[in-house]
């Protein structure tokens, strides 16, 4: 429906509705509400609060929800009656009553007083939150229904949940048991993965947040701080939510914001909170919450012991860098997940921890991925396949939370992983839980090495190279670094496999490699002396003038529209007249590199260097200079003095030492040795790094401006 005009109001409108009905009062209430107090920072950062608008006032602020008056107890809409029943719950925003339609079915309504809504801002984010709640149909994600006003209130009907949420029973029961913890996460896990399949950030998932419906399956509600990301890659720079489960990148990433993993945050707060009884980063005031949030700094208390599987799991979720945090696919492969799981969750889990210790370890297999299946974790399901659920779900909901299990039943699909048979048959391949733990390991590994790259690539900045101002030569330059690149990749899977028999090893070729050279190019240019003894100049205009060692010729190399570059080769004795000042350029150099700088490897000519080679492009990073010559070889000289080459395609690779000897080696040989033989202190491994970093930064620049 569409909500009217919500227009915003002033205070003389202010609770003018006649006939008002007392509020129920916030004592008798309070059990229920239940306002996380023992996690006492629970206040939410929501920028766009009118509240926070007026810092002026020095009294004990009102909570906006205070605003809401109750509701009448017979509200008309567009030919509708509903009931008010009892009150729910009060949040910050919003208060929530028991509401029946005259069906007899009962539903939760979300009632936001039209007088917290003064600003145009607080008038878009309440429409935002109908917006986006609206469009979520997840049988793990409190179900809209509906939305409408009278003269004093906004109302969002919702599915009921009339069990109270996670907060309550936290605060019941103090701390619970792993199986619960593993169903609430499972469960809890599907709506996450729907919402971010949809580009919705939840961004305040917390305890408070997450209610039981009839059935005591979990439903995540409260959409007032969501985002729809308008692409995978946009992200968002609002600092918000709730101070104990606000991710790290949120308080620090004014610059390089936030995404989709500050959900996955809250995620590894809950399930600390839940396991343990209180959040990991629980301080007295906001400040020192935030303080250890920013350092990552939390333990396990000795006193409540938890399995080391559910510690290796918050851990790795409690990751300062979002892209070290797992997927939620991730998460869910994770051992701690097959330790015993329940069916379902008895309705006496309010007041007692319920006994879970025979269900059989087969079994508890079983339960797991039905609980996947229940929460759509199992089946990547196409965009029909979702709207098809959808319209089945809201119509069950519709007429009775009950149906749900219906629904589950009537799914018009079935789960691939499970074979029909018993109970046993189904999962005969019980997983090895060794070798689960080892992926484990492996994934984490990979997160790292990823992030490690992020890193990397956001520090691989050039600080100088040559413009290259044709598109062909751009082209070219960028199809070889992807050969490298794809030649490096399939010689570390070779090394993965096992390695090559010697038959298929390449065979050892050296490069010819760049032996000196000296950035003049703030006035004439870059010019290097190969390890053949020619001599190069590669002008500032993008010509290169190239003086063969051991013969009296030069090659002068220009660009071309269609071929990328040009040489034109003369004798020394025929020079034309335009390129003499060149020859002058290059003969300066000649002696400076001569007199000044040693040369850094004894490779000479070899019989197979047929062709003549020339440097098609230098670029100077931080930690090291790439050279991009014309026969495909790529050379690096890192910081270190250390200096590698790569060629034949990504095959091979030249090591050359501090103390310029050099030798060339299969990089598949080197990737089973592990470092350069005799040469530990090279750190090939992250050198390699470097070197596929730069070649890949290198392989997608394509246009010229
Ligand atoms: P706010 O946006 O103001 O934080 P919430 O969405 O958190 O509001 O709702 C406030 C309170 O209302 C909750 O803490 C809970 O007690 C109650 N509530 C919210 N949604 C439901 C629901 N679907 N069923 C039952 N109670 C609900």
């Amino acid at each position: 429906m569409s909500l009217g005009p919500l227009k915003a109001i002033n205070d003389k409108q202010l609770n003018t509705r006649s006939k008002l009905v007392h509020t129920p009062i916030k004592g008798n209430t309070a059990d229920l509400v239940g306002k996380e107090n023992h996690f006492k920072q629970t206040k939410r950062l929501d920028p766009n609060n009118d509240h926070h608008h007026q810092p002026a006032q020095k009294k004990k602020r009102e909570k906006l929800s205070a605003l809401c008056k109750t509701p009448p107890s017979l509200i008309k809409t567009r030919g509708k009656d509903y009931h008010r029943g009892h009150f729910l719950g009060e949040g910050g925003f919003a208060r929530c009553f028991q509401i029946k339609d005259d069906s007899g079915e009962i539903f939760a309504a979300k009632t936001v007083a039209k007088a917290s809504i003064k600003s145009e801002k607080t008038r878009k984010k309440l429409l935002s939150e109908i917006q986006i709640h609206k469009s979520m149909a997840h049988p793990n994600i409190v179900q809209f229904i509906d939305c409408f006003e009278d003269d004093s209130n906004v109302y969002i009907l919702l599915e009921i949940c009339p069990n109270g949420s996670l907060m309550e029973l936290l605060k019941r029961r103090k701390v619970l048991t792993e199986p619960e913890v593993r169903f609430f996460t499972t469960q809890i896990c599907g709506a996450i993965k729907y919402m971010h399949s949809r580009r919705v950030i939840h961004r305040d998932l917390k305890l408070g947040n997450i209610f039981f419906d009839s059935n005591y399956n979990l439903k995540i509600g409260d959409f007032g701080l969501a985002a729809v990301l308008a692409n995978e890659s946009e992200r968002k720079y609002t600092i918000c939510g709730t101070p104990n489960y606000i991710a790290p990148e949120v308080l620090m990433g004014k610059h390089s914001g936030h995404s989709f993993e500050v959900d996955i945050w809250s995620l590894g707060v809950m399930l600390y909170a839940l396991l343990i009884g209180k959040p990991p980063f629980q301080a007295r005031d906001v400040n020192t919450i935030y303080e250890r949030i920013k350092c990552r700094d939390f333990s396990f208390p000795k006193d409540k012991p938890i399995s080391d599987e559910g510690k290796i799991l918050i851990r790795d979720i409690l990751s300062l860098d979002p892209i070290e945090r797992p997927s939620l696919a991730e998460i869910m492969d994770y051992v701690w997940f097959r330790g015993t799981f329940p069916p379902s969750i008895p309705s006496t889990v309010m007041s007692e921890a319920p006994n879970f210790e025979n269900i059989p370890e087969e079994q508890s297999l079983v339960n797991f991925k039905d609980c996947m299946e229940k929460s759509l974790l199992l089946e990547s399901m196409s965009s029909d396949k979702i709207q098809r659920q959808k319209k089945d779900y809201i119509s069950s909901i519709k007429s009775s939370i009950d149906k749900l299990e219906e629904y589950q039943q009537n799914r018009p699909f079935l789960p691939h992983s499970l074979s029909p048979g018993g109970t046993k048959q189904k999962y005969k391949e019980v997983v090895d839980i060794e070798a689960q733990r080892r992926l484990n390991d492996l994934a984490r590994e990979a997160r790292i090495r990823r992030a490690q790259q992020a890193v990397l690539r956001k520090e691989l900045i050039a600080t100088s190279t040559n413009v290259i101002k044709s598109e062909i030569s751009l082209r070219i330059l960028a199809s070889e670094c992807h050969l490298t690149l794809n030649g490096i990749v399939e010689a570390e899977a070779q090394y993965k496999m096992g390695g090559l028999p010697k038959s298929r090893l390449p065979k050892i070729k050296h490069p010819m490699i760049v032996t000196k050279w000296v950035d003049y190019s703030n006035k004439h240019g870059f010019s290097y002396q190969l390890s053949t003894e020619d001599i190069g100049v590669l002008f500032n205009n993008g010509t290169t003038v190239l003086r063969l060692a051991d013969a009296e010729e030069f090659w002068y190399i220009s660009y071309d529209d269609r071929e990328g570059w040009v040489a034109s080769h003369y004798l020394l004795s025929e020079k034309p007249r335009e390129l003499s000042r060149h020859l002058e350029v290059v003969d300066f150099f000649a002696k400076y590199m001569k007199a000044n700088l040693s040369r850094v490897s004894t490779f000479g000519r070899e019989e197979y260097h047929k062709d003549d080679v020339f440097l098609r492009r230098y670029t100077r990073y931080k930690p090291f200079v790439m050279f991009e010559l014309s026969d495909g070889t790529f050379q690096f000289n890192f910081k270190d003095h250390h200096k590698m080459a790569i060629s034949d395609g990504g095959k091979l690779v030249t090591y050359i030492s501090p103390s310029h000897e050099s030798t060339t080696y299969p990089l598949v040989e080197v990737l089973k040795y592990g470092e350069i033989p005799g040469y530990p202190e090279s750190n090939f491994r992250e050198k390699l790094t470097l070197i596929k970093e730069g070649l890949k930064q290198k392989s997608t620049i394509v246009t010229v401006d």
